[in-house]
């Protein structure tokens, strides 16, 4: 009887960073989860050899909008004072403006997708979205989308009826809102507002928080709440971001890269956008894309990799000794292979034998120029679809 795929893969000559901080050597797969880390390999296991990359946990974009990245960022003033005044100017526009092309491609599953791939390509395995559950994001989807959240956009478009989103959230999943989304005195009143309406609770995750000012910062930590970051977009559209300082000592910080709309590119870019910063370390970085996430958006089996938890991992080539200074130096084409639940998605043509012991079919592909291999559902999905994200092409 033919064997068409092993019964386990198992990378060796890795550096598998730990929760510790510890490097493994080894790191074994068995179906969707992980294994065992520096553990030898079983007789049968196919094994890749990793030539000292870092293996890292799948990243996670705690913050984005899927359907808004298929235009460019957008602003019609050189700075503003609050997010409410870019929505002003942008919402008129928002079907009119051929700059605006939001509408391209023309269906929602066909945008949903071109968020999808940026998320994809840039490492990160799961992605918080920040809308709708949209029907296409509940079909299969190219990265893992949370869905066991509750949400509201912003007091400035949902006025007090955030207080009845929060409460229908259950506390155990996270409850999501743009807030202090700017440098004025609306911005900086908003905490106030959500106190007051109740919606500071230990579940609570505020996007943005340009305008927490320490004590903000200090109701926002007692409260066991946490703010998620997107320095570019803040920078783009205030010229300023948060103080995260504070967050990132009591570990109540995530990144999100947002849209396109307002952020500057994907993942890879806003890790870059926030170290720029000099806020927090590349270790600290790192935990905002991986734990810090994984604590905020409570997931407590993602961001990190350990037996049982699922094969989420991101496989960046070593820039530096350090593997957080190579995981925010790394650019898309320095990603060596990203897998979700034990199968690759992407993945230099060096890792083939990855592909073939999972039993993946794959399509060649570039991303930034350099040959990949990609899963073929992915790759079948974007030719016939003809989607078009930045930089990447199947043939
Ligand atoms: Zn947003």
């Amino acid at each position: 009887m033919a064997v068409f795929w092993s019964s386990a893969l198992t990378f060796v000559n890795a550096r598998v960073v730990l929760p510790e901080g510890r490097l493994a050597r080894t790191l074994r797969i068995r179906g969707s989860r992980i294994d065992g880390v520096d553990v030898a390999p079983d007789k049968g296991d196919a094994i890749v050899d990793l030539d000292d990359s870092f293996v890292f946990p799948g990243l996670i974009n705690a913050h984005d909008h899927l359907e808004l990245n298929s235009q460019p960022r957008l602003k019609w003033r050189e700075r503003y004072d609050n997010a409410s005044e870019w929505f002003a100017d942008f919402q008129p526009r928002f079907d009119t403006d051929p700059a605006l092309a939001v509408t391209r491609p023309a269906t929602l599953e066909d945008r949903v997708w071109v968020g999808g791939l940026k998320n994809l390509l840039s490492g990160v395995t799961t992605v918080c979205h920040h809308n709708p559950i949209h029907r296409p994001l509940r079909k299969r989807f190219p990265v893992r989308v949370v869905t066991k959240f509750g949400y509201s956009h912003s007091l400035h478009i949902d006025g007090e009826a955030v207080a009845q989103s929060h409460r229908q959230t259950p506390s155990e999943w996270p409850w999501i809102i743009h807030a202090a989304e700017g440098l004025d005195d609306a911005a900086q009143s908003e905490l106030e507002t959500l106190d007051r309406l109740g919606c500071v609770s230990a579940n609570s995750v505020f996007i943005h928080g340009v305008a927490f000012c320490p004590a903000s910062a200090d109701r926002v930590i007692d409260a066991g709440a946490g703010l998620v970051w997107c320095p570019s977009s803040n920078q783009f559209l205030f010229n300023a971001t948060a103080d995260v300082r504070a967050f990132d000592d009591a570990d109540r910080l995530a990144l999100g890269s947002d849209s396109r709309l307002s952020g500057e590119g994907d993942l890879l870019d806003e890790l870059k956008s926030a170290h720029v910063t000099r806020q927090l370390s590349a270790e600290g970085l790192a935990r905002t894309v991986t734990t810090g996430a994984a604590n905020l958006l409570r997931m407590p089996a993602a961001g990190k990799l350990a037996p049982g938890a699922p094969a989420d991992l991101t496989i960046v080539r070593p820039l530096a000794s350090c593997p957080f200074d190579s995981l925010v130096g790394a650019s898309r084409s320095d990603l060596r292979m990203i897998m979700i639940d034990g199968k690759p998605c992407v993945a230099e043509p060096a890792l083939a034998p990855a592909f073939l012991a999972t039993g993946v079919p794959t399509m060649s592909a570039r991303v930034d120029g350099n040959a990949r291999l990609v899963s073929r559902w992915i790759g079948q999905h974007v030719s016939k679809m003809q989607l078009r994200e930045r930089g990447f092409e199947v043939h």
